[in-house]
């Protein structure tokens, strides 16, 4: 039996006269990898950030592991990890210096190089920020989030932008880090990312829940429902010959 660790119930969010997050709802089990699915503007993440405590919500329940966002929000952040902004600050410390920082500020004993191991940056240690690539960044900021051993991460789309080879880099590494008993959380309107990575989707438009499931299940109720694809669709595609023909592994640059 699958455990709810994040239970959000009739989610609204106003912003001034505008009504940005309209009555969500949804359950996050534990060691998922869970995505908030939707176009710009559907209101990922303003319900990401209410759960992360770093928002106000107009109305609504959210108990995280139990605690209840309104009474125990001090509870709640300290079972969670939030992608940190990096960019900007601080531009002459190293990589390894900056983790020290900011496991400073969770209170934390940290070992930076064991952390920058788990996201492959160990030779980017003495590294500024400023000087990464995006897919590195990226791997930083959610190495950010593991400083205080958290039970659930967010991650707020942490592949727009990258190229197809960082890309499926950091689809790995979410993965790894949700096989070490971790539960993701995680926004992106990129639907192939959805399809490979997550276990389930809640497809948000316009500040509200259309869809609720698998990324299988709800492909199979659509071809169920009788849809079928306009043309044939080809075995692979512009993407599959970009990454045959210039490798999948682990770049220097991503
Ligand atoms: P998404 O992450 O899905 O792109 P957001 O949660 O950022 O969506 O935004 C949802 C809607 O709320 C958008 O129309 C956005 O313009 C609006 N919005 C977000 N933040 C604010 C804010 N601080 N003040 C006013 N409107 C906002
Ligand atoms: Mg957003």
């Amino acid at each position: 039996m699958a455990k709810t660790i994040i239970s959000v119930k009739d989610l609204h969010k106003k912003y001034g006269s505008f009504h940005a997050v309209k009555g969500i709802s949804f359950d996050v089990f534990e060691g998922e990898i869970f995505g908030l699915l939707g176009p710009n503007g559907a209101g990922k993440s303003t319900t990401l950030e209410i759960i992360e405590t770093l928002r106000e919500k107009t109305s609504g329940t959210i108990e995280v592991a139990g605690f209840d966002l309104d009474k125990d929000p001090n509870e709640i952040k300290k079972l969670i990890g939030v992608q940190l902004q990096t960019s900007g600050y601080y531009p002459n410390l190293t990589l390894a210096e900056l983790i020290v920082l900011f496991a400073g500020l969770y209170n934390q004993p940290v070992n930076p190089m064991e952390l920058l191991e788990t996201v492959n940056l160990t030779d980017k240690a003495k590294s500024k920020y400023k000087e990464l690539s995006g897919g590195q960044k990226q791997r930083f900021s959610i190495a950010t989030t593991l400083i205080n051993h958290p039970s659930i991460i967010f991650l707020d789309e942490p592949t727009t932008g990258l190229d197809p080879q960082a890309r499926r880099n950091l689809w790995d590494l979410i993965k790894e880090i949700r096989l070490k008993g971790t539960t993701v959380i995680i926004t992106t309107h990129y639907m192939d990312e959805a399809e490979v990575l997550c276990d389930r989707v809640a497809i948000i438009d316009k500040g509200k829940v259309i869809a609720l499931d698998s990324p299988d299940k709800l492909i199979d109720d659509l071809v169920a429902s009788g849809f079928e694809r306009p043309k044939q669709v080809k075995n692979a595609n512009l993407e599959d010959v970009f990454i045959h023909l210039t490798g999948h592994e682990l770049r220097a640059e991503n």
